[in-house]
């Protein structure tokens, strides 16, 4: 079990969001009750002043009309939402330092080296509030806990416009009374299932026995409970603006013509790439790759081909097929080179609509792969792990071709695994990754 948090973390979290941005910029709307989604037919979101007259969710315009006369029906517009979304989190960025974003109008941020107390927590999280309302024209409720589990359920206790702490001092009689369906990870259907084991709050919960635990929920659910007993078990997620492009270039003396070697490099900058793809659960369609010659004799200074393959790029495996593929364009043999350059352009975020040709098993393995790797670099610490195909490059010029390798012991999820050349703690699978 973990040891009781000493984190202090926010969850901020948008009053009314969609109607909030309407209301911002239209003072019109100010003080109204509105409804979001004009356009459908439906409301999909509506102010406070909405929801206290009786708009609920998923009612139609004609409903709001005939039962509502006084509510303003407007149309949405994501892209003014997106931008409020992207002022919001830099506003929070800027005071608090990195962030989780969650959701559109929603994040976490780790407060811990800036609040000493929780009552340090509680004025910092008013003036966040305040900087928030000045400069968007809008409120945000603000939760206040040990760890992201509390401080998300805290945020929803006193909306709108609310700060609630849960500290180890009222976790008891403010937070352990709640109903189970309260906390967000908990869904419908684990919701009647606990009900009939008997568990109805938090308290019910959180005083079963680690065995009962153990026995009856899975390990997600089992981290949930020790962070809704107060432990810090889920650390945040930290996440810069997704970008556009990833790029990675890796220099190297002397210059050289060794086929093996340059792939090798090229590895070393499509694992790290993937690793930043995956950190970001993002995937890309278009591939540029370049090798720099010590002269620049060739254009500007370097050879480069765009790839645009048909399916996405989610993995290393992916980017690893590709540059064997089109290595050869790239690689004049007259010419020593001196760097590898590999970037990734048009991200967005990871989907699993391309698995349409039976070929959801294989990636799945190679994402439950970097997923394993995210762990053990969490335990380890970075660069625990390398593809085979990198070997060459992490140990000096010495490349041995994983496949020809006489060192295979085994197996790894039905890939064969291979004991390291270099070092007997190592076992890595060829092309794919060291376990
Ligand atoms: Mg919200």
């Amino acid at each position: 079990m973990t040891e009781q948090s000493d984190q202090i973390i926010f969850h901020i979290d948008g009053d009314a969001f969609f109607a909030s941005c309407e209301q911002s910029t239209d003072m019109s709307l100010r003080g109204k009750p509105i409804a979001v989604g004009r356009e459908r037919g439906v409301a999909t979101a509506f102010s406070y002043e909405a929801k206290a007259l009786g708009v609920t969710r998923g009612m139609s315009g004609k409903e709001i009309k005939e039962q509502f006369p006084n509510v303003l029906l407007v149309s949405s517009d994501y892209r003014k939402y997106g931008l409020y979304s992207r002022r919001f989190k830099n506003i929070v960025r800027n005071m608090c330092g990195e962030i989780e974003g969650m959701s559109i109008d929603e994040c976490f941020v780790n407060v811990t080296y800036m609040a000493k107390s929780y009552k340090d927590a509680y004025m910092l999280a008013a003036k966040l509030q305040n900087e928030l309302c000045t400069k968007l024209g809008m409120t945000f409720s603000i939760g206040v806990g040990p760890n992201k589990t509390i401080a998300k359920i805290a945020s929803g206790m006193n909306k709108p416009r609310g700060i609630t702490v849960i500290s180890d001092l009222n976790i008891k009689a403010d937070l352990y009374p709640l109903h189970i369906s309260r906390v967000s990870g908990i869904g419908f259907n684990s919701v009647i299932k606990l009900e009939q084991l008997g568990v109805y709050t938090i308290a019910d919960l959180v005083a079963k026995p680690d065995g009962w635990t153990d026995d009856f929920l899975s390990k997600p659910y089992r981290e949930l409970v020790s962070e809704l007993q107060g432990n810090f078990v889920k650390p945040l997620v930290l996440i810069q603006d997704k970008p556009k492009s990833i790029s990675k270039i890796r220099a190297f003396t002397p210059a050289t013509t060794n086929v093996d070697y340059l792939k090798s490099e090229f590895a070393r900058n499509a694992e790290i790439i993937a690793k930043k793809m995956h950190r970001q659960g993002l995937q890309a369609k278009h591939l540029v790759l370049a090798m720099k010659t010590p002269k620049y004799e060739i254009g500007k200074n370097s050879i480069r081909i765009d790839i645009i393959p048909e399916n996405p790029i989610v993995s290393s495996q992916d980017l690893l097929q590709l540059i064997e593929l089109h290595f050869d364009q790239l690689y004049l043999p007259h010419y020593k080179y001196r760097a590898t350059y590999v970037s990734v352009h048009s991200l967005n975020d990871i989907s699993e609509q391309y698995d349409l040709f039976g070929e959801v098993e294989s990636r799945r393995t190679y994402r439950s792969l970097s997923d394993l790797t995210q762990t053990l670099e969490k335990k380890h610490g970075p660069f625990v792990l390398h593809t085979a195909a990198s070997m060459s490059a992490i140990h000096q010029h010495s490349y041995i071709h994983p496949n020809k390798s006489n060192n295979d012991v085994g197996h790894y999820d039905g890939m064969p695994l291979m004991m390291s050349p270099h070092n007997d703690k190592v076992l890595y699978i060829p092309y794919l990754g060291v376990i």
